[in-house]
């Protein structure tokens, strides 16, 4: 196990032990071009790792295994109960690694060690164990038809192939989301990871493979969007694919799924509104406040990046917020004290900082941040958290996914108004209403147009819990039993008794 002080060498012998090759039925292999990627630690700017660098031929082979694998590996003569065996055993090893796995998570991403241990771990171990207990519980109907002496039911069966294309925010989580409930439903799958955070992936492609799910069930293929990603997506032996990630990349995957129909789900961006009304309970409100915005250095489709304060507190929220965001321990993700790490990659510090001189520019004043945050210490990505003040609802700023930690400030007067300017946007993730009028909380919860609601709390996420957008943040919902919809396809089957 490793510690949280570690020294360089400790930390480089960890990361020669990782796994940088590609899992392909069932087999490590480099990648057909023999190419290789660099993936980085964005609070240095260091090298960690060299990846194998899918491309299509990978993606073609990968396929060929998930193929082989659905149609007469092992996998499909799996009973439903030995399915959600090897989900509780994968569940049981994450769990058994889960600081190794915390660690490579705070070094391929940035995020603070004391979320990737609190949060991003058990979360996964989590959701395999609430997957594992699905595989026995996906019934079909008997059908009550009106023509005489039929009988007539349904079958639930898997799609069959699939590919899950996943974003850098959360790697190890967006790979649980999308791999638990695939895998009870009976599928097997190729997974993307992104090309900025391959690592935790691939670690758990090891621990899929040392659970014993029959090869070729689950592939993974590190390397890019347009090439491994947009091959994937255009795949024609693919049957359905699971994207999370950009808007502008969603669309792409929903073109490229044309060509042979693939069901498509997308998890995609937001601009989420998260309203302060003046009778809630303001410690709390501004807490939340700060934690819907900087979790993870803003870098959450969910982040409440539209913050609406009611005029009556709007000087006293925004002074709260701004206290808050300058106590905050800016620092690299691996030592436990820091609240705030660098963003992922030099490309998104440069559009936050692009969206941060956006604001300046249109008339936004910063109340606090606005800047990048550099010195000594801080050589990697790292932006201050920034709370605009002076903003106007058209300003690119209050429109856009900044996806870092900015959010602007919005005063409002009225219930109606508020609802209405929160749902004027292209996306529809979440939203978050704090007051103590519980009337007021469930006409709120009713009025906004998005796929989750929080009252009094913000980014609350659990396996049973369905998520997903509405508007252009996406199709389909994740987690929960909702999910299921998505990876099963239904059979009716018609029996002539007579
Ligand atoms: P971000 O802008 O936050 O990096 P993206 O939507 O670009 O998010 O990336 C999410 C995932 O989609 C990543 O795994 C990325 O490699 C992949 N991706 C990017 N472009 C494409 C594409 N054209 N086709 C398929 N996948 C893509």
């Amino acid at each position: 196990t490793v510690t949280t002080s570690i020294t360089d060498t400790t930390q480089s012998i960890f990361l020669q032990q990782q796994p940088v090759k590609m899992l392909i039925g069932g087999q490590w292999v480099e990648s057909a071009s023999g190419k290789t990627f660099e993936t980085l630690n964005p609070a240095t700017g260091q090298v960690l790792a060299n990846v194998a660098e899918g491309d299509a031929e990978d993606i073609n082979r990968a396929v060929a295994a998930a193929r082989k694998a659905f149609e007469s590996g092992p996998w499909p003569k799996l009973t439903p109960s030995q399915r959600g065996r090897l989900l509780w055993k994968l569940s049981d090893l994450i769990e058994q690694n889960a600081e190794e796995l915390a660690l490579l998570e705070t070094l391929d991403n940035g995020k603070p060690i004391k979320y990737s241990r609190a949060g991003d771990v058990p979360l996964t171990v989590d959701h395999f164990r609430y997957f594992a207990g699905w595989a026995t519980k996906l019934e079909g109907e008997t059908i009550p038809v009106s023509i005489p002496n039929m009988f007539t039911y349904t079958l639930r069966e898997p799609v069959g192939v699939v590919g899950q294309i996943i974003p850098w925010n959360f790697p190890l989580q967006m790979a649980a989301w999308k791999l638990a409930p695939a895998l009870a439903c009976g599928n097997t799958v190729v997974l993307k990871p992104a090309e900025q955070t391959p690592l935790t992936a691939l670690r758990l492609g090891q621990l899929i493979c040392e659970a014993g799910f029959p090869e070729g069930v689950v592939n993974i293929v590190p390397g890019f969007g347009e090439t491994a990603g947009a091959a994937l997506a255009s795949h024609p032996d693919v049957d359905k694919v699971a994207f999370t990630g950009s808007t502008e990349v969603g669309k792409k995957i929903l073109q490229a799924s044309v060509n042979n129909l693939k069901r498509v789900t997308l998890e995609l961006g937001g601009k989420s509104p998260n309203i302060i009304f003046p009778d809630a309970d303001l410690k709390y409100a501004v807490r939340g406040a700060m934690n819907a915005i900087f979790f993870n250095q803003g870098q959450v489709c969910t982040a409440g990046s539209r913050l609406f304060v009611h005029k009556a507190v709007y000087e006293q929220v925004v002074s709260g917020l701004a206290d808050y965001a300058g106590k905050m321990k800016i620092g690299e993700g691996i030592d436990p004290a820091t609240d705030l790490g660098p963003l992922v990659s030099q490309e998104q510090l440069e559009r936050v900082l692009g969206y941060i001189d956006s604001g300046k520019r249109e008339g936004a004043t910063a109340t606090t941040g606005g800047a990048r945050a550099e010195d000594e210490r801080l050589k990697g990505y790292f932006v201050q958290p920034t709370v605009f003040d002076n903003v106007r609802d058209e300003m690119t700023i209050a429109r856009e996914e900044i996806f870092g930690p900015v959010v602007v400030a919005l005063p409002f007067e009225d219930v109606e108004e508020v609802a209405a300017r929160a749902n004027k946007s292209i996306y529809g993730l979440s939203a978050g209403v704090w007051t103590s009028d519980v009337k007021k909380a469930h006409k709120m919860a009713a009025a906004l147009k998005a796929g989750v609601v929080w009252v009094n709390t913000y980014n609350q996420f659990d396996a049973a819990a369905p998520f997903g957008g509405y508007k252009q943040s996406g199709y389909g919902r994740e987690m929960g039993q909702a999910v299921l919809e998505s990876y099963t396809q239904t059979k009716t089957v018609w029996i002539n008794l007579r």
